[in-house]
């Protein structure tokens, strides 16, 4: 209540703020917005889930940015904290919702006036809910309304501080997702960028949220997308991972089919003709949505890696139905067929529920005979969560948690072998690699990515950042390749020329 009481007028923080007339006194010249940056709010933003939820939270930073926020480098010194929600499971907004009680707990004791907010896939899903079971919160962002985060913050921090609720459809808000950090706060500019090129999924998949949290699938037009990657590449992108909710939809309703080419793969020809672009990456798909035309691609756009996220869920005809994903077990095997039959060094890993309802043990065994025979180089493996109003919530047949832990142990035991095997397979072969920055586990080492999606830590130097270089493989772990230094060549960037894949392995 202290926060509440004090929203009528100034929060103890809030002197930092000047406040003209406008905020953003652009219109007095840059040196004065250079030194009212200074002592704008700071904001810090928490993102929980997939690609598509850090690009948000990126493009959010980057209108904040724009309009004079700082960043702050953590949420204990922020003035505005958001958390960028994700609902595909129950545990994920469980732990958005615990470390928003924590944070306000936190605020109460030691620093009142801080705004909080929600924004993304469970701020769409539960709304007003979120403010009614913590009142503290001032903010509620839905999937469509990502861009307005900015003007809503500016009016709370204005004040009186009413709660805002934002999260009607908004008609073109796929095209909203725009701006990169590129410039920002960040020192170095980044090698790797996301673009988002659709919003919303059509799929209706039994288990999934998505179509409540993300709408429908709407598409951005290829131009306004090719534009985006060419000013990421001028300033320095060498990889582009374009991404949706199911990407390989994107068009589908607007870009009429080229010579049997599809919208999607009209975008990847389109995007393969940005000159010093060297990479381009996509995700997530759908496998429904892998046509001859997207597999023939991958033979022919020698910047579309060769690397295929195909999420199967499971390895059981009756699963499959019941999940509703339009797709059998032997299409699916018929599908990874033909993409290693264009690429045979073609990464490719997975999605996986187990547990879903009435999965009977025989369907689970097939679940795990696929991984085997796919043989696939990762899963992500997920025990299943029934979501609020989705068909598969109200079946019969819910399996117990301790089931739904002891089939996800079991997979997970099964795909660390595959794994095990298949990246020491690399051991002693050289990769092409694309050096992206510090490794994550240990900052004094850099890391760098193959064609295939293979993660390869190395000891290199400055010299090494953003190259296109081969790497020896000298031993795996894990998920991991490490390369040996004292074999690595620099050599001028192609990506005309083959990459160094290994053979498949059998
Ligand atoms: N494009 C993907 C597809 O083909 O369905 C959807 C990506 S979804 C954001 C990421 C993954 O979360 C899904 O592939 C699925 O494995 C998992 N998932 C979705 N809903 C789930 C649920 N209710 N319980 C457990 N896992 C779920």
């Amino acid at each position: 209540m202290g926060r509440r009481s004090a929203a009528g007028g100034e929060s103890p923080r809030m002197p930092r703020l000047i406040r003209p007339s406008s905020p953003f006194p652009r219109a007095r010249g840059s040196l004065i917005l250079h030194a009212l940056r200074a002592v704008m709010p700071s904001v810090y933003i928490k993102t929980y889930g997939c690609q598509m939820n850090e690009r948000d939270s990126e493009a959010v930073s980057a209108q904040l940015v724009a309009k004079g926020y700082t960043l702050a480098p953590s949420e204990s010194t922020a003035d505005v904290v958001l958390l960028n929600t994700c609902s595909i499971r129950d545990m994920a907004e469980q732990k958005a919702i615990n470390k928003m009680q924590n944070l306000i707990a936190e605020s109460r004791r030691n620093r009142p006036g801080v705004v909080f907010g929600f924004m993304g896939c469970m701020a769409q899903s539960r709304g007003q809910r979120l403010i009614d079971r913590l009142p503290d919160v001032d903010l509620v962002v839905g999937t469509q309304k990502f861009h307005r985060t900015a003007e809503h913050l500016d009016t709370l921090l204005k004040g009186p501080r009413r709660k805002v609720v934002d999260i009607g459809p908004e008609e073109g808000s796929q095209s909203t997702i725009r701006e990169h950090l590129l410039n920002g706060q960040v020192s170095r500019t980044a090698v790797t960028a996301f673009v988002s090129i659709m919003q919303g999924c059509n799929q209706h998949c039994t288990f999934c949220i998505v179509p409540q949290t993300r709408g429908s699938e709407r598409s951005r037009t290829i131009g306004d997308i090719v534009a985006e990657c060419r000013e990421l590449v001028s300033r320095g992108v060498r990889e582009i991972t374009l991404l949706g909710q199911i990407v390989t939809s994107f068009g589908r309703r607007d870009i009429a089919p080229v010579q049997g080419r599809s919208g999607f793969v009209q975008l990847l020809e389109a995007v393969q003709d940005i000159d010093g672009l060297e990479r381009i990456r996509f995700t997530s798909p759908h496998p429904k949505g892998y046509g001859d035309d997207l597999v023939e691609a991958y033979g022919r756009l020698s910047k579309l890696v060769e690397s295929a996220h195909l999420p199967v869920q499971s390895g059981s005809d009756r699963m499959l139905k019941a999940m509703h994903r339009g797709y059998t077990r032997e299409q699916f095997l018929k599908l990874i067929g033909k993409l290693r039959g264009v690429q045979p060094g073609m990464g490719i890993t997975t999605d996986i529920i187990v547990g879903f309802p009435g999965e009977t043990d025989d369907d689970f065994a097939r679940t795990l005979s696929l991984v085997r025979e796919v043989d696939f180089d990762m899963a992500f493996i997920f025990k299943y969560s029934p979501r609020h109003n989705t068909p598969a919530a109200a079946l019969p047949d819910q399996l117990p948690r301790a089931m739904r832990e002891e089939r996800n142990q079991a997979l997970l035991e099964v795909m660390n072998d595959i794994a095990a095997r298949r990246y020491g397979a690399f051991v002693g072969r050289t990769v092409e690699i694309l050096v992206e920055g510090p490794s994550r586990k240990n900052p004094a080492r850099l890391m760098g990515r193959t064609r295939c999606n293979k993660i390869v830590v190395f000891e290199g130097g400055e010299r090494h950042r953003d190259q296109v270089m081969d790497v020896r493989v000298t031993r795996s772990g894990g998920f991991t390749l490490y390369g040996d230094p004292a074999i690595v060549n620099l050599e001028p960037a192609s990506h005309a020329a083959a990459p160094h894949l290994p053979a498949p392995i059998s």
